[in-house]
């Protein structure tokens, strides 16, 4: 780290506690924010309990030319290791919240529990079985429009409100979103740095049936991925018009259990990648990285990642 970063540090620190943010850790582990257990340490790592803070924090960083990264539940994303010049944010109590009314539109915070979300709706009889067994928050899995392959959390996103970057300012805006922003694991806004507020639109149906539906896809879910494991859920994206998933091809390649350092390819799904002994994010990528060779070999596929790799 050279003078002049060592200056924006202490400026940073000084704007953050002259703001009042006090929920924040300096020089903090990312492994413990993450579900796969591994990574660096970010500069900073701060909580934005209201809408408010979360912006003075963000126009600080600006100011002190410090990249954000928004983090959830941390259940789908790797950073790299080492020390990451980022400060890392979640979003807290205002954006933790759920609103069902009489009509079909429901509203939700960004930082509410997508596991909540699917138990709570189901009382309202919405269906939402395919988001369940998911972890993470709402804001999340809209990132990557989570759900199963048929079925995307973002075909009942009707409307968002986020804060996006523009100019180098922070600008908030409410956009109506279409099926041009989302697609298979994807939902894209430009400059779109922070997603706070969720709008969707949904039918009801018959609570028992959906109970049942989301007892069975918690089940399989238990049966066929290694949920009790730390890992980052499919670390690749299934590639779009292959008769074969990634799992499949990668276990054609022989890879299953297969090791590097402390990351292996799971045994019981072969497009999780475990951290089963202390792994550091090098070993988990290395191990990708062989992955992805070994299926353009056999297949000439390029597997995509599924995962959000940070500081690579
Ligand atoms: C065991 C297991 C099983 C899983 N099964 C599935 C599955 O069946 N289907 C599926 O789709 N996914 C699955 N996942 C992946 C993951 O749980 C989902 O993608 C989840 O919705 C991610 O939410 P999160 O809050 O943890 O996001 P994070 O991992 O915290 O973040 C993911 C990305 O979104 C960004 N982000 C998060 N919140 C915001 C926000 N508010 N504003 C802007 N950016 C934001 C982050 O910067 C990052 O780029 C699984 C994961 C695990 C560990």
């Amino acid at each position: 780290m050279n003078k002049t970063e060592k200056y924006n540090i202490s400026q940073f620190q000084k704007a953050m506690s002259d703001a009042g943010i006090k929920n924040i850790k300096y020089n903090c582990s990312t492994a413990k924010l993450t579900s796969i257990a591994a990574g660096g340490r970010c500069l900073c790592y701060a909580v934005a309990g209201s809408r408010e803070k979360l912006k003075k924090i963000i126009n600080i960083c600006l100011v002190n030319k410090i990249k954000i990264v928004i983090i959830g539940g941390g259940t789908n994303i790797l950073f790299n290791d080492g020390n990451l010049n980022l400060v890392l944010v979640k979003l807290g109590e205002e954006f933790n919240y759920l609103r069902l009314g009489d009509s079909n539109e429901l509203q939700v915070g960004a930082a509410y529990s997508l596991s909540k979300f699917v138990s709570k709706t189901v009382k309202s009889g919405f269906d939402f079985s395919f988001l369940a067994g998911i972890p993470g928050t709402f804001g999340g899995s809209v990132l990557g429009n989570s759900g199963s392959n048929k079925q995307g959390i973002c075909q009942y996103v009707k409307k968002v409100k986020c804060i996006l970057i523009k100019n180098n300012s922070l600008v908030e805006e409410d956009i109506n979103v279409t099926s041009n922003e989302f697609g298979y694991r994807f939902f894209s806004i430009p400059n779109l740095l922070v997603l706070t507020d969720i709008v969707l639109s949904a039918e009801r149906s018959d609570k028992k049936i959906i109970l049942e539906k989301i007892k069975s896809r918690i089940k399989d879910k238990k049966m066929i991925q290694p949920t009790n494991t730390k890992n980052a859920g499919c670390f690749f994206k299934n590639p779009e018009g292959s008769l074969k998933s990634a799992g499949e091809m990668i276990e054609e390649c022989g890879l299953k259990g297969f090791a590097y350092g402390g990351a292996r390819v799971s045994e019981r799904h072969s497009n999780f990648i475990e951290n089963f002994k202390k792994a550091c994010a090098e070993d988990i990528i290395v191990l990708a990285k062989i992955v992805k060779s070994k299926v353009k070999e056999r297949f000439n596929i390029n597997l995509e990642y599924e995962v959000r790799i940070i500081g690579f």
